[in-house]
């Protein structure tokens, strides 16, 4: 017998559990069947794809068993069971990605907050320290010896080889006394494990047996009809949100639910769920996705990415196709002309319902896209066949009600009536966007900019054209235009007043910007930097360099305000002084330096900067 220490993460996860203050403990029966009724779809599976495997599928099963004299609860299958190091692996270990973040959150939240935290995180056989003092499991793997394990769940655990272990694991509590003020009810009463085991595992389609008086024959408790075959008018939404919990192992209730079934050439039944949380690991790379598909009621594997595009990647459910072989395999799946017909439609739908949600579930809707839009905008790049039913259920920050998002369509309503554009401008937060010299001409004339802060919108504005027939156009890159006939007429004699002085200041800047010129974008700053229509956003090229890519220094334009005292001030003096004087050079690095502050950008030499700034100060003292 060894004796071995819970990786530490497990430690804290396992502390969090004897002393949880969390009132629904009952649950644990339901994270235990879970797991069984997984190790029985497992073995079941493993036995399709391995003819060699040595295992008896001829009544595969959960057992309840109760021991009232010894306090102890068994929760017993004949699945796949765990080699000794899966035991170690799965069992002492946390894998779970995220788990660090969640124990920090944890840390920092008070217990009202932590109790949906650890629903969300999805504890699974830990959680039996809530309602346990020890427990020992028994497993054995197909190919491997059987294993005993055993814990107090207090740092250490043992682990033992036993000679004549059954197929599958044997989970056996050592319970703690019942206490209904810390919300432990009596778990040896079979009437309260028939009653845990309906609520939150009926639908489980193995059978799931206990017996219910001593020495009595065991019976099947729970009803085993798979849900999403049931005719929708009979499910109640607890019975949905419960089927929920089991595929998603998240604890709050889902968004929405989906029903869908296809009829003719390739019959198939969906439930789909949008959850009403994204999860802690959304954006992690590694994350699975949350499509289970069935063949004919017979589950055949998790996280089916050939069902679920990656920009939907949190949506949860099952698909039971009909017309597939039990054997199918991911490699067959992919050139599958039907899954991918399944794939657009679920897609569809997934599409459809949110826009649903926005016409008769507001807050649901906002809830969806604060959750999920992220991930979602991912799918305009990805999913070019959708890029209209994905801008249409899309919102974004704008101008126009502080705070509040708008869709591009509420934003086209507003439009002016000579609008040609959806203008809109990137940046890492709203407050940089907000005070960017670029707004201002376009807020004096009262056009509605879109704010745009998340990285990825960096990315999809450059590859979507347009939104019903109207171009998104950026404020910060190219020629902004937004001149009546008589202004653009005052701007060209300006142009020509200029021509000598914007000469002069390009050469002087030439190592820093690609061009100066007068600019319509402004109105009280004095200056300020754009890009070239074609040019890389300052976030993006941020974001490149961040990730390690060697980019050439972009230069951009720098645009000037033709009516701000600083630039006709400098302009006369050009006029007077001539281009050689140096206090005039200095001026105009300045002013390249100060529509860089503008924009929330850094100077190429800060020190520099702030000492012919002080110097130039000092001279009008
Ligand atoms: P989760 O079920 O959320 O993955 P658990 O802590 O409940 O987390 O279980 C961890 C892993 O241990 C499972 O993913 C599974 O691989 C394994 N496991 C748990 N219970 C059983 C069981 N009864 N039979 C076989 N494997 C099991």
């Amino acid at each position: 017998m060894e004796t071995l220490e819970f990786q530490s993460e497990a430690r804290q996860l396992l502390r969090l559990m004897i002393h949880s203050v969390y009132s629904n403990k009952d649950t644990f029966l339901r994270e235990l069947v879970s797991n069984a009724s997984d190790a029985l779809d497992k073995l079941r599976l493993e036995t399709f794809r391995d003819k060699d495997l040595v295992a008896d599928t001829s009544d595969l099963h959960v057992a309840v068993e109760v021991d009232r004299e010894a306090r102890t609860l068994t929760v017993r299958d004949n699945g796949i069971g765990m080699t000794r190091d899966e035991v170690i692996g799965l069992i002492g270990t946390i894998a779970k990605s995220g788990t660090a973040e969640f124990l920090q959150k944890l840390k920092e939240s008070k217990d009202a907050a932590s109790q949906d935290l650890i629903g969300q995180f999805g504890i699974g056989f830990y959680s039996s320290f809530m309602v346990a003092d020890k427990v020992t499991l028994v497993t054995r793997h197909p190919r491997a010896e059987g294993v005993r394990w055993e814990s107090t769940g207090e740092g250490t655990y043992t682990i033992e080889d036993v000679a004549d272990a059954p197929q599958g694991t044997s989970v056996t509590l050592h319970l703690k006394p019942a206490d209904p003020e810390d919300h432990l009810a009596d778990y040896t009463s079979t009437a309260k494990i028939t009653e845990i085991v309906k609520r939150y595992a009926d639908f489980i389609t193995w059978p799931i047996r206990l017996a219910k008086e001593d020495g009595a024959e065991p019976t099947t408790i729970n009803s085993r009809k798979a849900l999403w075959a049931r005719p929708a008018s009979e499910v109640t939404e607890d019975e949905y949100a419960e089927f929920y919990r089991h595929v998603s192992h998240d604890w709050n209730k889902p968004l929405e639910t989906i029903r869908m079934h296809g009829e003719g050439v390739f019959e198939y039944q969906a439930l789909l769920f949008i959850p009403s949380q994204a999860p802690l690991d959304l954006f992690m790379r590694e994350r699975k996705r949350g499509v289970q598909l069935y063949v004919k009621r017979v589950f055949i594997m998790d996280d089916c990415e050939e069902l679920m595009p990656e920009y939907l990647r949190f949506v949860k459910g099952v698909v039971d196709a009909q017309d597939l072989s039990l054997n199918v395999s991911r490699e067959l799946l992919q050139q599958d002309r039907q899954i991918q017909l399944v794939r657009r439609r679920l897609v569809k739908k997934v599409l459809s319902t949110v826009k649903g949600l926005m016409a008769d579930k507001p807050e649901s809707y906002e809830t969806f896209w604060r959750e999920f839009g992220g991930a979602v905008k991912e799918g305009l790049l990805s999913d070019p066949d959708n890029r209209d039913a994905i801008l249409d259920i899309a919102s974004f920050a704008s101008t126009a009600d502080a705070g509040k998002p708008t869709t591009l369509a509420a934003y086209v309503e507003r439009m002016k009536d000579d609008q040609q554009h959806v203008y809109y401008m990137t940046g890492d937060s709203r407050a940089t966007v907000e005070n960017s010299p670029h707004l201002e001409a376009l807020r004096a004339k009262g056009f509605e900019v879109l704010i745009l802060t998340d990285p990825i919108d960096e990315m999809w504005v450059d590859a979507v054209p347009g939104y019903r027939g109207k171009t998104f156009q950026s404020i910060a890159k190219g020629q902004v235009d937004l001149e009546t006939e008589e202004e653009k007429a005052r701007a060209q004699e300006r142009q020509k007043d200029f021509a000598d002085f914007l000469e002069w200041m390009s050469t002087t800047l030439t190592d820093r910007v690609k061009e100066v010129r007068l600019s319509s974008r402004l109105t009280t700053s004095p200056a300020c930097v754009v890009g070239d229509a074609h040019d890389l956003t300052p976030t993006l090229e941020k974001m490149y360099r961040a990730m390690g890519q060697e980019l050439p220094p972009v230069k951009r334009i720098l645009e000037l305000n033709p009516d701000h005292a600083l630039i006709t001030g400098l302009h006369k003096a050009f006029a007077d002084r001539g281009g050689e004087d140096a206090s005039l050079v200095e001026s105009a690095e300045l002013v390249h330096g100060l529509a860089l502050l503008a924009e929330g950008g850094d100077l190429p030499d800060p020190s520099r900067f702030v000492r012919l700034l002080a110097e130039h100060l000092e001279r009008t003292l």
